[in-house]
């Protein structure tokens, strides 16, 4: 008897119908004598309305009373499954993610897995109910508090239990069929990639396809755990699925994701102790979820340092508040250099970038004028262009990268 681990997003439990058809495709998977394990999302946009609730009571609403309240989704929604599978007669339980163990940091808004005991989850496997869990959330053993793992969390639950659970499959059932070249919002020739390596899985998401959350793949990758992205909108259609590495000669281009609204900023940081303010600074970032798609620090001969970020413009009159208060008792103690709003950026994931630069080369020259900035490491390229000229970059990187090159598995 193998163990399948399901996880549904929002959409795909939007509404009580949607959520009486995730309860038929379970209740088939438990038919067929397989254990099945739930995560589960909040149902349709309920984490984005409880947040707006926050915030229409206070700009500034504490993080752990944040991570009190959006995990409440969660758990409406595990309930609601449950409910519905009792109607069904197929036994199974919720579990919020504390009542499982699934321990974390205390970094309320972003924390991440340490450990998981799931002795409960065991124990109603074998006593053969459904089991589903309450996405996204966990619990500090340090601080005994709840947390949260990050917006779009509930992949890193079902990926974790998975991985802690060993089992046969997961599955992560989304709004879209699978993972894609690019996106087909922007290029409409667009196609769906059947596999993918978790490398190349883990910069697509990092470069902003919203698909995975971006800790995901990274995390599948070090429990050696395949999963698939699959279609909630058809439960039986396969996706994409990912796993193993790929590692060949020529380069090859796999996907192209991109980011908007981004700024590119540099600041220097002259205070004697610069090293503990950019420390501070990455760690802020860190906790609101943002990786900088640039992120380059140099030091000066005087000691200090300019650090160069490309982050989501909405961060960066916050970030600079925070620059303030880090360096109050000096005054003056950070400057910024260089500002250019408006931008987007562009992850040209594949391989093999560095043994053979001619990728690079006819991006150049393809997109010469428009390019800002553009750095190549082995399974990456990453562009900087203004915001209006995205989606003609991404046709034309399409066109030549992905669509004129003869594909490789
Ligand atoms: N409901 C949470 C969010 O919207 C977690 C998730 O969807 O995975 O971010
Ligand atoms: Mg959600």
């Amino acid at each position: 008897m193998s163990l399948v681990v399901q996880k549904y997003g929002g959409s795909s439990v939007a509404s009580l119908d949607h959520l009486r058809r995730v309860a038929q495709h379970v209740a088939t998977t438990a038919r067929n004598g397989d254990k099945v394990l739930v995560t589960i999302s909040a149902m349709g946009e309920q984490t984005d309305d409880l947040l707006n609730m926050a915030l229409a009571l206070s700009p500034k609403p504490p993080r752990r009373e944040l991570d009190m309240l959006l995990t409440a989704g969660e758990r409406i929604s595990a309930a609601l499954l449950a409910i519905a599978l009792d109607d069904l007669a197929v036994p199974s339980l919720s579990l919020t993610g504390s009542q499982c163990g699934i321990l974390t940091d205390e970094t309320h808004g972003n924390a991440r897995i340490t450990q998981i005991l799931g002795g409960r989850i065991r124990d109603n496997l074998a006593a053969n109910r459904v089991v589903i869990v309450a996405g996204f959330q966990g619990v500090s053993t340090q601080t005994k508090e709840i947390t949260t793992l990050g917006r779009g969390g509930s992949d890193l639950s079902a990926i974790a239990l998975a991985a802690a659970l060993e089992a046969d499959a997961c599955q992560l059932y989304k709004d879209v069929a699978g993972v894609y070249t690019c996106d087909p919002r922007s290029v409409a020739d667009a196609r769906l990639l059947p596999r993918l390596s978790w490398t190349a899985m883990t910069a697509i998401a990092w470069g902003g396809a919203s698909v995975l959350h971006p800790r995901g793949a990274h995390l599948a990758a070090k429990f050696n755990l395949p999963f698939e992205i699959r279609s909630s909108l058809d439960l039986t259609r396969p996706g994409t699925r990912i796993h193993g590495s790929a590692a060949l000669e020529r380069p090859q281009t796999i996907a192209l994701a991109h980011k908007r609204g981004m700024t590119l900023t540099t600041y220097r940081l002259t205070a004697a102790d610069a090293s503990s303010s950019l420390a501070q600074v990455l760690s802020w970032l860190w906790q609101r979820g943002e990786a900088p798609q640039v992120n380059q620090q140099v030091l000066q001969q005087d000691g200090s340092i300019d650090l160069t970020l490309v982050i989501s413009s909405s961060l960066v009159s916050d970030l600079e508040m925070i620059l303030d208060d880090i360096t109050a008792p000096k005054p003056g103690h950070w400057q910024r250099l260089n500002e250019r709003q408006g931008l987007a950026t562009i992850a040209v994931v594949g391989q093999g970038y560095k043994q053979s630069p001619e990728t690079a080369m006819t991006i150049s020259q393809g997109l010469y004028g428009t390019l800002q900035f553009i750095d190549v490491s082995d399974q990456q390229i990453l562009l900087g262009l203004s915001d209006e000229h995205l989606d003609h970059a991404l046709k034309v990187l399409h066109r030549q990268l992905i669509e004129q090159m003869p594909a490789i598995n």
